[in-house]
C-alpha cells in the first residue's frame, strides 16, 4: 500500500477511500500511535504490548536473549526513555540502568516499577545448599508467577489510561482479553506440574531466577549454579562442591541452563554430579521472534514443558497445551 503515498495532493477523498479500503478512524496501520511508552525488559515489553495493542507504541529497551543483569545501555535508549509518556520498569536490581537513562533523557513521563505493585518474595530464603550469602533481598523475578503478571497487567492498563484517557476502552478490552489468557496459562502450568510425582519436583537452575515459579507451583529449588539473585555473582569452589553433593544426595536428574547464559558452568557441574543438562529455560529474557519463547506466555509454557520433561526423564511433557 505504499504507492498510496505517491498520490498527488489533488487526489479526491473518494479515491483515497477506495484505495485504502476504509474510512477515517478505522485503524489503518500507518496511523501514528496515540502515545509512546517504553519498557525495559522483554517480558515487561510483551505484557505492555498486549495491553497497548495498536493504540500505543511500545519501545522495548532490551533485545531478546540479552541478560538484563548485564545490560550495557545504548545512546538510543536515552532518547526512547526521554520521549516516553510512561516508562514501565521491571524493577529492583534487574533494570537499575533505567534510572540513569531516565535522568539522562530528561523525560517527564510517569515511571511505573512493576516490582512495587506485585506480591514479592525474598531471595534465597529456603533454598538448601546455599551458604548464607543470599542476603534477604527482594527477589526481582516476579513475572515467574503468572498471578503477578496479572497484577502487572492491571497496573499497565491503569497507567496507559492515565497517560492516554482517549484509549481507555481499547486498553480495558485488551487487558481483559489478555488477563483471561494469563489465568488459563496459570491453570495449565499448575496442571502440568501436577502430573509430576511430588518427589521429582526438584529444581537446579543457573541463577536464582525461578523462586516465584517454584513457590507458585510447589517445586523445591535444591540449588543454583550461581547462588545469587543476579547472574553477575560467581560461585566459590565451596558453593559448587556443596551443590554437586546436594544434586547427588537429592537424586536430581537434570540441571537447567538459561537461554541467555553460557551453559559451561551447568555442564561442568552436571558432569561432576552425574546429572544431565536440560534444555535452556527462559529465565530473565524472552527468546527471539521465531522461538517458542518469543512471548511471555510462550516462554512460560516452554519452560514448563522443559521442566516437566526433564524431571520425568522425558515421560511427561504438557501435551495438548
Ligand atoms: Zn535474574
Amino acid at each position: 500500500m505504499t504507492y498510496r503515498l505517491l498520490l498527488p495532493p489533488f487526489a479526491s477523498v473518494g479515491l483515497i477511500a477506495v484505495l485504502t479500503g476504509c474510512g477515517p478512524g478505522s485503524g489503518e496501520p500507518s496511523r501514528p500511535a496515540a502515545v509512546q511508552v517504553s519498557a525495559t525488559t522483554t517480558q515487561v515489553a510483551d505484557l505492555v504490548r498486549n495491553v497497548a495493542g495498536d493504540r500505543a507504541e511500545v519501545n522495548g529497551i532490551l533485545p531478546p536473549n540479552a541478560d538484563p543483569h548485564d545490560y550495557e545501555p545504548r545512546p538510543s535508549d536515552v532518547a526512547a526513555l526521554g520521549e516516553a509518556a510512561v516508562v514501565f520498569k521491571s524493577g529492583g536490581d534487574l533494570d537499575l540502568f533505567a534510572d540513569q537513562l531516565i535522568e539522562a533523557g530528561g523525560g517527564d513521563g510517569e515511571v511505573v516499577a512493576l516490582l512495587d505493585r506485585v506480591t514479592t518474595i525474598e531471595g534465597g530464603d529456603d533454598h538448601e545448599g546455599e551458604e548464607e550469602h543470599a542476603e534477604d533481598a527482594v527477589d526481582p523475578h516476579w513475572w515467574q508467577d503468572p498471578r503477578n503478571a496479572v497484577v502487572a497487567v492491571e497496573a499497565i492498563r491503569d497507567a496507559l489510561i492515565t497517560a492516554d484517557p482517549g484509549g481507555a476502552e481499547t486498553y480495558e478490552t485488551n487487558a481483559a482479553d489478555y488477563l483471561d489468557e494469563l489465568e488459563t496459562l496459570d491453570d495449565q502450568i499448575a496442571g502440568c506440574i501436577g502430573e509430576l510425582a511430588p518427589e521429582r519436583r526438584k529444581l537446579v537452575t543457573e541463577h536464582d531466577a525461578l523462586g516465584y515459579y517454584a513457590d507458585r507451583y510447589g517445586l523445591e529449588i535444591i540449588g543454583t549454579t550461581i547462588p545469587a539473585l543476579t547472574t553477575q555473582a560467581r560461585p566459590s569452589a565451596g558453593d559448587t562442591a556443596a551443590l554437586v553433593d546436594l544434586i547427588r544426595s537429592e537424586d536430581v536428574p537434570v540441571i537447567f541452563p538459561e537461554s541467555a547464559l553460557n551453559p559451561k558452568l551447568a555442564t561442568a557441574i552436571a558432569a561432576e554430579a552425574d546429572a544431565t543438562v536440560g534444555e535452556p529455560l527462559y529465565a530473565d529474557t524472552l527468546g527471539p521472534a521465531d522461538s517458542e519463547g518469543a512471548t511471555y506466555i510462550g516462554a512460560m509454557r516452554a519452560n514448563t514443558a522443559t521442566i516437566v520433561s526433564g524431571l520425568s526423564g522425558g515421560a511427561l511433557g504438557c501435551e495438548g497445551q
